[in-house]
């Protein structure tokens, strides 16, 4: 076990300053509260807090997470209290231990269950303060260290954790050794097969080649020398795990993995940096497209370097890693070198384009909040309590009003939230509270932020929601509703095209005849044949002709053009049919979307204007969310006969002859007039180009008919609703 001296030396090493009573009281605490408990392994509990510090004094960080270190077990493990850590080591102290304690009580719960509620807390813990993050990862890692005396069934469940949590939050903090150490143990746990593998192929290769590293880092080093250039060269095998993790993204077996040896080379100065890239590419032969330079563009978690890869001795490939000093400290200590460093190191760190671009977008703000701090605040420590972490940033987390955490991806809206929860509760989400209050469906989530959906079986997504959505599990199941709906009103519609038509031929509709035709028409059953009548995939007289029913075929089609002409000459004279709105008012249909009977429409009331007429998922809805009321709540009335409405569709079609004809044909074979046609050719892409139609139809299932008849069109790609 380490001493007493021993540690509080270790310490004043890196920290002169640092106080030394406090360091003696906290070891003697925390000596005593643990006293004969034991670990797992036999030996003294109170070697587990002693060794987690000595990890943290190896990252030099300052005293009071050292002292959290040695006491981080004592609350929850011993007969310690909060007020008594306050009162003998003070309130920032004991607020570190706190959150420590706090994360600590989420270990020992069973995993599927606890796991979000743990992350939650892990969260809260970690924006207060990154000091208890840091003394939790050491925490980890000893706990890894020290795993082979666990239980088998709880080392395992250990190992994932780490895997899953602590590995890759060592990674976004930039503390590559703690990550390395840590996928490595875990790695043996989960997979020792694998594991074992890869290390026999190491070994052999050894004895293949003979010691390598040793002298490529002479020949490197003599090179370097020869050039000016004074340079720390450090040769190494690649770990298992990093091997392992790139034959599973590569989908490689192990002798297709050929760069296994990788080389550091250090230096003082950026301008090094290059000349020695020089000096390794005019030694070795470079492997093209292998060069990465992580200087001029750094990576996410703020990484800089120069990367190649090289053809070395003995024809084997070598990977070089070229960086400052300072730039190879961030690198493997990430946030902790980071609190180290003092006001003229801050400097080097700008001479050395450390500082973090202005304007720059999106991952790792929190490392650029981090470095903001650093170049602000006037000392270290300061830096330390002003760090308010913003991990997982790409990511919200959300909960249920029973407390369950939804993690989504940035952007995310109530509507995703609902498919995460459940896809039921997506498809019969209706609205949404956040925070207790009510929030559009479109509202952008944010951390934090309680959802409740408020849910009506009667509901059926809309197609538009796709639009809004940003989970692929919503837009999936969107997808999936709309098909149904679909295919329900089209076997509707089929039905009623094949009412009439037997109507026509004064024939009773018997579902038993069109039962036993169904199999020459080659459909499974009756909904599915009256849903490809529906469509316009099979022609209704086809299902007569089927049936055994005689047909006079000019007679339809006469008929069919009579009525169609009919109607179109009508268009026009009739008002709205639409009730819900005072009869002094004036009503319009809102001119970009339009709106037809049979779909869900509200009215948004204009001042001295009257009433405009929008259909349910208008994209042009939003700019009224924070006005609610301006809404009214409207529905269709009977329609006089004839009466046409307009509804704006969007086709993409294939940029061929005769593709334009296809629409105007199809649009004019289905009764439906055309008000006005624009033609657009689509950005960027050729082959393609989009037209908007506003069309003039009877109703929801006319308009779907001729937007099926397009969509069935060779030359026809997509056909959609404009929303606004
Ligand atoms: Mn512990």
């Amino acid at each position: 076990m380490m001493r007493q001296y021993e540690l509080v030396e270790r310490v004043t090493k890196y920290d002169p300053d640092a106080d030394e009573d406090l360091l003696n009281r906290a070891y003697i605490y925390a000596m005593k509260a643990h006293g004969t408990q034991l670990r797992a392994s036999g030996e003294a509990y109170f070697n587990h807090p002693l060794e987690v510090a000595a990890i943290l004094a190896e990252m030099k960080l300052d005293t009071a997470t050292i002292v959290a270190a040695l006491l981080h077990d004592t609350v929850e493990d011993t007969e310690a209290t909060h007020q008594e850590i306050v009162e003998k080591f003070g309130s920032e102290i004991a607020s570190l231990v706190d959150g420590l304690t706090k994360i600590k009580k989420l270990d020992m719960v069973t995993k599927e269950a606890t796991q979000a509620e743990n992350l939650r807390k892990l969260l809260l813990a970690m924006s207060r303060d990154v000091r208890v993050l840091l003394v939790k990862l050491a925490d980890r890692l000893h706990n890894m260290r020290t795993l082979h005396h666990v239980k088998p069934e709880k080392r395992e469940r250990i190992a994932q954790e780490t895997m899953d949590i602590y590995a890759p939050l060592a990674g976004r903090m930039g503390m590559q050794i703690i990550r390395d150490e840590m996928e490595d143990i875990a790695f043996g746990v989960l997979n020792p097969e694998a594991q074992k593998i890869i290390r026999d192929r190491l070994d052999r290769l050894h004895v293949e080649s003979g010691d390598v590293l040793r002298e490529i880092e002479l020949a490197l080093s003599k090179e370097l020398e020869s050039n000016g250039l004074k340079a720390e060269v450090k040769g190494r095998e690649k770990r298992p795990y990093s091997i392992w993790r790139k034959m599973e993204r590569k989908q490689l077996s192990l002798d297709q993995l050929s760069d296994i040896f990788a080389f550091r080379v250090l230096v003082d100065r950026i301008d090094e940096c290059y000349r020695t890239l020089g000096v390794v590419h005019r030694t070795w032969r470079m492997v093209p497209g292998k060069f990465k330079d992580y200087i001029s563009n750094p990576k996410q978690n703020d990484y800089r370097s120069l990367h190649t890869i090289v053809i070395g001795p003995h024809s084997m490939r070598v990977e070089m890693q070229i960086r400052t000093h300072l730039m190879h400290d961030i690198a493997e200590r990430g946030v902790a070198a980071h609190a180290l460093y003092k006001d003229d190191e801050i400097k080097g760190l700008a001479d050395q384009g450390l500082q973090v671009a202005a304007g720059e977008s999106n991952a790792y703000r929190w490392l650029r909040h981090l470095m903001d701090v650093l170049q602000e605040g006037d000392s270290p420590k300061e830096f330390l309590e002003h760090t308010r972490l913003e991990l997982f940033h790409d990511q919200v987390f959300c909960f249920t009003p029973k407390g369950q955490l939804i993690a989504l991806p940035q952007g995310a809206t109530p509507i995703d939230f609902a498919y995460a929860v459940h896809t039921s509760v997506g498809d019969s989400c209706v609205g949404s509270k956040v925070n207790g209050r009510h929030a559009p469906l479109v509202t952008k989530l944010r951390n934090g932020d309680e959802v409740e959906i408020v849910r009506s079986e009667a509901q059926v997504p809309p197609p538009a929601w796709e639009a809004i959505v940003v989970t692929g599990k919503a837009k999936a199941a969107i997808r999936r509703a709309t098909r149904a709906a679909m295919r329900k009103q089209f076997a509707g519609l089929g039905r009623e095209i094949i009412e009439k038509l037997l109507e026509q031929q004064s024939h009773a509709y018997v579902e038993k005849e069109i039962a036993n035709a169904v199999p020459r028409l080659g459909h499974k059953n009756v909904d599915d044949a009256l849903s490809a009548v529906g469509r316009g995939e099979l022609s209704g007289l086809d299902v007569l002709k089927a049936m055994g029913v005689t047909v006079d075929e000019k007679e339809v089609r006469a008929s069919r053009r009579k009525v169609s002409l009919k109607k179109a000459e009508s268009d026009g004279k009739f008002s709205l049919p639409v009730r819900g709105a005072a009869a002094n008012m004036a009503l319009k249909i809102h001119s970009v979307t339009g709106a037809v009977p049979g779909e869900r429409i509200v009215g948004i009331s204009t001042p001295g204007e009257g009433i405009t007429i929008y259909p349910i998922y208008a994209s042009a809805l939003e700019q009224f969310d924070q006005q609610p009321d301006r809404w009214v709540d409207l529905a269709w009335g009977v329609a006089e006969e004839g009466q046409r409405f307009p509804a704006r569709i969007k086709v993409s079609l294939a940029n061929e002859i005769g593709a334009l004809a296809q629409v105007t044909q199809v649009i004019g074979e289905h009764g439906g007039n055309i008000d006005e046609l624009q033609l657009q050719a689509r950005h960027g892409v050729r082959d393609f180009f989009d037209l908007t139609v506003l069309l003039e139809v009877f109703d929801i299932r006319h308009l779907n008919d001729i937007m099926n008849g397009l969509k069935s069109r060779p030359l026809v790609s997509t056909v959609a609703r404009v929303t606004g």
